[in-house]
């Protein structure tokens, strides 16, 4: 562990968490050479944390005094060291405070920087040109912006995703890529080859709740951060489940209406706080937003003990779905049947070279579920793969992508990974997603 201080100001520090296993291993030569130079420059006092293990990221963000890195919590590697940071902060008793408070940051160093090359993308930065600095400049100018979450919940496990949620081909490309990690980014296309000469299918149920189509549009063409405000109603809480009158009873036939989910793109509800947060995660649920919401009309404490007591609540935001061993309210749209992949991103790139979601944005709210069904030619498939780099692969046949809320998928085989930001999952029989708009802030330009 190494520091750098400039003044006596321990409240504005800066945290550099360092992968050295990342990508092809150049983390420290990365941090040595390219950004330590800039920040000593600019006078930036910060403590260098560098990881020893899978998981100590993680654990060092859950258990330390992290308020006295109120400037940034910066990683320097691939996107799994800021996801084993964001799911140390959420795992935190105080998440809420922290993530109102602490401005994240990335430099790319992995072989996967899909967040890195969608926040300058975003906002028209040239990254391709010198990444490491277009990144680190960003945590010098200090300008952070609201960025989405989705939770994702597995029958072992809870977890906060910002980058991408993957079943099937792309998911296994990339797991099983890790054996050529030496080679950096061209190991993912050396093993995309190899899995599409051996092109397999996988067998599932996926449901989901799909953004109206005159919202996305609306979303796609502003230019603001977009506040995303879902009304509970077409949620099902399990202490709620039986008197229920205002949340969808799944087990009639009750239709759920789109239109009372709104999507507000009149955007920035008051001021934004001091990490350029506003007001919008808290208005994602209403009555039920007492777990996260500083101005509630219910608080915490007067809320019932089955509430407290729910499965959810020890881990950062409340779902708002139903539990994962009840039905998903009948007008969900479901797919059942054979998939080449499920990927579900929110973000543009899922990595410096793959531009998989073109329309969406840091905080748009939406999860962009892509779904490749089984049917799917080689030829159809390889241009798909190939039309990655520039958004073209949309255009194959077999291929969708659905702007959803929330999504339940149900893998009915075995076989495939489970990856979340390119970390594996264990196998879930069942998993589920939900986003939680711009509940986290990452510096930007
Ligand atoms: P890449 O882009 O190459 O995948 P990541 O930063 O995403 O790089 O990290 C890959 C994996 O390395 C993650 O699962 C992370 O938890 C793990 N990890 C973090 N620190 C270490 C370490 N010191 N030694 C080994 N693995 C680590
Ligand atoms: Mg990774």
């Amino acid at each position: 562990v190494e520091n750098y201080d400039v003044d006596t100001d321990k409240g504005n520090r800066l945290l550099i968490v360092l992968n050295p296993k990342s990508g092809p291993g150049k983390s420290r030569e990365i941090f040595e050479n390219e950004v330590k130079p800039v920040l000593m420059e600019a006078d930036i006092p910060y403590d260098l944390y560098i990881t020893r293990a899978r998981n100590d990221a993680r654990n060092y963000i859950k258990t330390s005094n992290v308020l006295k890195w109120k400037r940034g919590i910066v990683t320097i590697g691939g996107d799994g060291v800021l996801y084993e940071v964001v799911n140390g902060i959420m795992e935190r008793t105080d998440w809420k405070h922290v993530t109102k408070s602490i401005p994240l940051a990335i430099i790319p160093g992995g072989s996967g920087n899909g967040l890195a090359k969608s926040l300058s993308f975003c906002s028209g930065e040239p990254y391709d040109h010198n990444p490491v600095l277009i990144s680190t400049l960003n945590i010098i100018k200090g300008f952070p912006i609201p960025v989405d979450l989705v939770r994702i919940e597995t029958q072992s496990e809870v977890a906060f995703s910002f980058l991408s949620f993957g079943w099937g081909l792309i998911a296994d490309i990339d797991i099983e890529s890790e054996r050529l990690r030496i080679i950096g980014s061209p190991r993912f296309m050396i093993w995309t080859v190899a899995r599409l000469i051996g092109l397999r299918t996988y067998t599932g149920r996926l449901s989901f709740l799909r953004v109206p189509a005159e919202k996305v549009k609306e979303v796609v063409a502003s230019d603001k951060y977009v506040e995303v405000q879902i009304q509970d109603s077409y949620l099902m809480e399990e202490e709620n489940d039986k008197k229920s009158t205002n949340h969808v009873d799944c087990n009639s036939n009750s239709s759920f209406d789109m239109d009372s989910i709104s999507l507000d793109t009149g955007c920035i509800r008051g001021e934004p706080d001091q990490v350029g947060r506003t007001e919008s995660f808290y208005s994602l649920s209403s009555h039920k937003s007492a777990y996260h919401s500083d101005n509630a009309s219910s608080s915490y404490l007067s809320l019932p003990e089955t509430a407290k007591k729910s499965r959810t609540t020890i881990y950062g935001p409340k779902s708002q779905l139903p539990s994962l061993n009840k039905p998903i309210p009948k007008s969900w749209e479901v797919y059942q049947g054979e998939f080449v992949m499920v990927h579900a991103t929110y973000q543009s790139h899922l990595s410096g070279e793959v531009y998989f979601a073109p329309d969406c944005k840091p905080n748009d709210g939406i999860i962009w579920l892509l779904v490749a069904k089984a049917g799917i030619s080689r030829v159809n498939l390889l241009q798909f793969l190939l039309g990655l780099s520039n958004g073209t692969h949309l255009r194959c046949p077999f291929v969708e992508m659905i702007p959803v809320f929330a999504f339940r998928l149900e893998p009915l085989c075995e076989g495939s990974h489970i990856v979340v930001d390119g970390e594996v999952l264990p196998h879930s029989s069942i998993i589920q997603a939900e986003i939680f708009p711009g509940i986290v802030s990452l510096l930007n330009k």
